[in-house]
Parts: structure tokens; C-alpha cells; sequence
């Protein structure tokens, strides 16, 4: 018997309802301009919708209309539209966007997928999303989880989205042609997911074949963190994600076994990195590139859901650098951050100065709402027992006046906790070793990575450690357990 389609999309029309709505679906709802849709489709593309959503926001305040856009050049979009996937690529293609809307379709958003993949950055999925959202006209539009659901219900057997767009058109009832997208991607996102579907808890489970799919565990590490008291973080700067990745970063991974990882100086934007790192099974991942490539960036892998992901620190200054991704869960604020090298000479002192200001104000704001753990590389050692020489570096880079004066704004006058000294006083506990001199071995080293936690939330530090046995880069990772819950 084959596959019952009317039931199913009739069941999952109810259930997607609630879920959130597919950032193109919510752009055409709210604006009802083709050429918009057609804006929020390209920049969409191996994008997370909050990250689109962001980026059409920016981008629509500067150009709302093909004439507007005119106007802005490929650099200014690049900056306005970062960090959304292959921005640069997306730049380029916005900036010619006008001039083909004006030389073929006289300024106008053609309705047609011929017409449509004309045009730059436009393949056959834009297109046919563009006509189906935009212009509410009968075409499918064969995304990733389309293609992929279609086939685990065995609806279609084909290898590639365009297989499923020709097969679909086939045997899809017209009338569902439009809304299947919007529903798949909603249900894709939300309860269909990639990696360990959530069948348990899926409302057409007793029509789905689950062909080619290894359901979630109910009794999976991630439920039993979820009833136990207390969340394991971990905070690494890994010196580049790729050259981590063959050193043994999913052993520690692994074996670390946290309930969040936070990394920094990934050194890689997303589409550079296999999809066993982006989906690892059992996390989400929120990764925050530099735009200059090989260079800095965040990222963080969380096994539960956060209310909301903010990238950056609001600022034009600070966030072309990716390095900032603030978590926000029920009970606590995770930031996760990459602070600035003041670089050799103090040449970029001012700039790191700047930068520990605008985060503490931020640390500042969030701590009047619920609990604030900062962590990740602060670039500094704070006191004489953070480091293995204080003496020669008392002017250098990471323990110069003014980058120690922070800390104790932050430690002393703020009242945060830096959750390692109150578990260890003791010198000759670092986290990062400079790759000369054997330093690591001989451990001439400085601790510059930490977990800090706000004053208020003192008795839910439960222990801190550093991982110093780790190798893998050349700083180590260092972990906090902190209970659920307020203290
Ligand atoms: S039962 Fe599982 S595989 Fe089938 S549609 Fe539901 S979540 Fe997807």
C-alpha cells in the first residue's frame, strides 16, 4: 500500500502550526513583495533561518527595492549581510541583482522559474520558491528536507532534489504543491530532523515507513542529562577547527561528554567543515565565522534547545570578527566569547579595551535577568599565579596594566567568580602554552581561558577544573559544572 500523503500533510498542517515559520514564508506573510521573497530566498540558502531573518532585517532597512540595492556595492552587502552562509558569494550576486532585474524584466520580479533562474545567485530551488511564496503560483519547491522526508515515507525513491521536483510534479496533488515546502521545512526543522528524528513524539509515526532513519534514543545521554542536577560545560579554544579535527577533536569531544561545548578560533566558516562536525548527533550547533577567512570566529554545540542564539555584541566594531555567540536558556546566559590579542607592542590594545568594556556592559545588562556564565579565550592572565614568567611579561600582550585592570573590574569590583580559583589556588595551572621553546612540556605556560560566573550565582558552581592533559591545540580545554535551576 502506498504511502497515505493527504493524511499525512492533513496531520502535519495541524502540527506545524505551532512550530516556527520558515523565515521566506514569514518575509512574503509580512511584506507581500515578490521582490523581497526573492532577497530573503537568496540569502537563505545553507543559512539558519534567525541568522536570514537577521540579515534581511539589516538589509531591508538600507534597501527595500531594487533601486536601493542599486545603490549599495558588493563590499557594503557583504558587511551587511554577514554572517549568513557564503555571504560573499551572496554579496556579489545582490549587487548584480538590479542591473538584470532592469536589462531582462524591466526592473520588475519575473514570475516564472525560466525566468527566475536568470538570475544571479537563482537556482532551480530559489526559483521554484519564489514563484510558490512570492507569487502563489502551482510550483514545488525541493529543499533538503522535502527531498529527504519524501523519501523516508517512500513516497519518492531519488537521489537528488531535482529527481524529487520532477518525480513530485509527477505525483504530488497540485493543491499540496505550494504549502509542501513551507510544512517539510517547518517539520524538518522542529521534529523530522536530519539527525535522530524524533519519532517518538511524531504524529504520523504509524503512517511513516522511518525508511533509512535511526530514530532518537528516549533513554539517550540526552534525556539522562536532562534529569540530572547539574550541566557540564566545556570551553576550548581549539587554534582551527580543521587542524583540530586531526588531532583527535572528537575523541576529547567524546570523552568529554559535555552538555555544552563552546569552541573558539574555529578558523573556518561552516561550509568548509565536514557535516560530521556541524551535526554532531545528540547537539545543535551555532557557529559564528570571522569574515576574514582563517581567522578567529566561535562556535558552540548545546544538547539542549536555547531559548535564543544573539551573535556578536551589536556592534559594527566588534562583529565582523566572530566573536561573540550568546546562548540564552531557561535559567542562565551562556557567552561564549574570543577576546582580542592586544598583539605585540600593544598595537591593538585600545581595540581589546574597548571590546572588555562593551562585554561587561553586556555581562552587566544580562545579570539583572538571571544568571551569567561567561566563558571562553579572555586573552589575559590575571594575576603573578596565572602565568609561568610574571616579571618578563609585565608589559607584554595577555598581562599588560590595563588588560589585568579588567579583570579586577570584572573579579574584584564587578564580584564575579572566576570559578577556577575557587575550586584551586595553587600555582602551575595553565591553559595555553606557546608551540616554541617546548613550552608545553616544560609548562611555562599562562592561564588564559575561564569560566566566570555572575555574583549571584555563587552556590550553583558546583566545580571547575582545566584539562590540561589534553592535547589538540595549544591551549587546553577548561569545564564548569553548574546546577540547574536558580540556586
Ligand atoms: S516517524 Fe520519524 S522518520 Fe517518520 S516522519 Fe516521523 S519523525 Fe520522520
Amino acid at each position: 500500500m502506498g504511502f497515505a500523503i493527504d493524511e499525512a500533510v492533513s496531520r502535519l498542517k495541524n502540527e506545524v502550526a505551532g512550530y516556527e515559520v520558515p523565515v521566506v514564508d514569514l518575509i512574503a506573510a509580512q511584506t507581500r513583495d515578490p521582490f523581497k521573497v526573492l532577497v530573503a530566498t537568496i540569502l537563505s540558502a545553507r543559512t539558519r533561518d534567525e541568522v536570514t531573518a537577521a540579515a534581511a532585517r539589516r538589509l531591508f532597512k538600507r534597501a527595500a527595492t531594487p533601486d536601493e540595492l542599486a545603490r549599495l556595492g558588493a563590499d557594503e552587502l557583504e558587511k551587511i549581510i554577514y554572517p549568513v552562509g557564503f555571504f560573499r558569494n551572496k554579496a556579489k550576486y545582490l549587487a548584480n541583482l538590479p542591473g538584470v532585474l532592469a536589462g531582462k524584466f524591466g526592473g520588475r520580479v519575473p514570475d516564472t522559474i525560466e525566468e527566475l533562474v536568470q538570475l544571479p545567485g537563482v537556482g532551480r530551488k530559489t526559483a521554484n520558491l519564489v514563484v510558490a511564496v512570492a507569487f502563489g503560483k502551482p510550483a514545488i519547491c525541493v529543499d533538503t528536507h522535502v527531498h529527504r522526508i519524501m523519501n523516508i515515507w517512500g513516497y519518492v525513491r531519488t537521489k537528488t532534489p531535482l529527481e524529487t521536483e520532477k518525480a513530485l510534479r509527477n505525483k504530488l496533488p497540485e493543491k499540496y504543491w505550494i504549502e509542501i515546502n513551507s510544512i517539510l521545512v517547518a517539520f524538518g526543522q522542529g521534529t523530522c530532523t536530519p539527525r535522530r528524528p524524533g519519532c517518538d513524539a511524531c504524529v504520523i509515526s504509524d503512517l511513516c515507513p522511518q525508511l533509512g532513519v535511526t530514530p532518537r534514543k528516549t533513554a539517550s545521554t540526552r534525556m539522562a542529562a536532562a534529569t540530572s542536577d547539574t550541566l557540564f560545560l566545556v570551553s576550548w579554544n581549539v587554534n582551527g577547527l580543521r587542524a583540530a579535527l586531526k588531532k583527535g577533536f572528537f575523541d576529547t569531544f567524546h570523552e568529554l561528554d559535555a552538555d555544552i561545548f563552546a569552541l573558539q578560533e574555529t578558523k573556518a566558516l561552516p561550509d568548509q567543515l565536514p557535516d560530521t562536525v556541524i551535526n554532531i548527533p545528540g547537539y545543535r550547533s551555532y557557529w559564528y565565522p570571522a569574515r576574514k577567512k582563517g581567522y578567529s570566529g566561535t562556535a558552540v554545540f548545546s544538547r539542549h534547545e536555547p531559548l535564543q542564539v544573539v551573535y556578536g555584541l551589536d556592534s559594527e566594531e566588534f562583529d565582523s570578527e566572530g566573536r561573540v555567540i550568546t546562548l540564552e536558556f531557561d535559567d542562565f546566559y551562556l557567552i561564549n566569547a574570543y577576546f582580542p590579542n592586544a598583539q605585540p607592542g600593544l598595537k591593538r590594545l585600545d581595540y581589546k579595551l574597548r571590546f572588555n568594556r562593551a562585554m561587561l556592559a553586556c555581562m552587566e545588562r544580562l545579570a539583572k535577568k538571571k544568571s551569567v556564565i561567561l566563558c571562553g579565550d579572555l586573552n589575559v592572565a590575571h594575576r603573578p599565579i596565572d602565568l609561568a614568567n610574571p616579571g618578563a611579561n609585565e608589559k607584554n600582550p595577555g598581562y599588560s596594566p590595563g588588560e589585568r585592570a579588567w579583570m579586577d573590574e570584572v573579579v574584584d569590583a564587578a564580584g564575579y567568580y572566576d570559578t577556577f580559583r575557587l575550586f584551586n589556588q595553587e600555582p602551575g595551572h595553565y591553559s595555553w602554552w606557546s608551540y616554541r621553546f617546548n613550552a608545553r612540556a616544560k609548562n611555562i605556560g599562562w592561564r588564559i581561558d575561564y569560566f566566570l560566573v555572575d555574583p549571584a550565582s555563587r552556590d550553583r558552581i558546583r566545580a571547575a577544573a582545566i584539562h590540561d592533559d589534553i592535547p589538540g591545540s595549544d591551549h587546553c580545554p577548561v569545564s564548569l559544572t553548574f546546577s540547574r535551576g536558580p540556586a
